[in-house]
């Protein structure tokens, strides 16, 4: 098994916390998902997936490590993103399950710089977060 600090910028559900907007702010950064509740809005310290019981046992990273996977509450999650940002968590699980981390590493590397500058483009605003390139 691959270390989990390597990975530490993805979220149980899947989400890349190097693309949110509460981690690329320079205020009150978010030190993403995994990292200290210290700053982070509200709604992220009391998620249902990252505090699901199913992550007391330290072998589950992830949610697709649950037999439950893909799971109502990560269904709702997943929907709403994909809606709204056109990014799947569950599509990430999958990848990370299927290539493994390093590949996934890559690919979002790929998929989330700014062609531009090769700054970082941000989910939520669907626009590059150095240049605002729009996406
Ligand atoms: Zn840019």
């Amino acid at each position: 098994m691959e270390s989990l600090n390597k990975f530490s910028l993805i979220a149980p559900c899947g989400m890349n916390c190097a693309i949110c907007m509460h981690y690329l702010r320079e205020k009150n950064k978010c030190p993403g998902c995994r990292g200290s509740d210290l700053n982070k809005p509200v709604t992220r310290v009391k998620c249902k997936i990252k505090t699901c019981e199913v992550f007391r046992d330290e072998n589950n990273k992830f949610c697709s490590d649950c037999v439950d996977f893909p799971c109502e509450k990560l269904e709702h999650l997943n929907k709403r993103y994909k809606k709204k940002y056109n990014m799947s968590m569950i599509e990430n699980l999958n990848y990370i399950k299927n290539f493994g981390m390093n590949n996934f590493s890559k690919h979002e590397k790929k998929k989330w710089t700014c062609s531009e500058c090769g700054g970082t483009i941000c989910v939520h605003k669907g626009c590059c977060f150095s240049c605002g390139k729009k996406y």
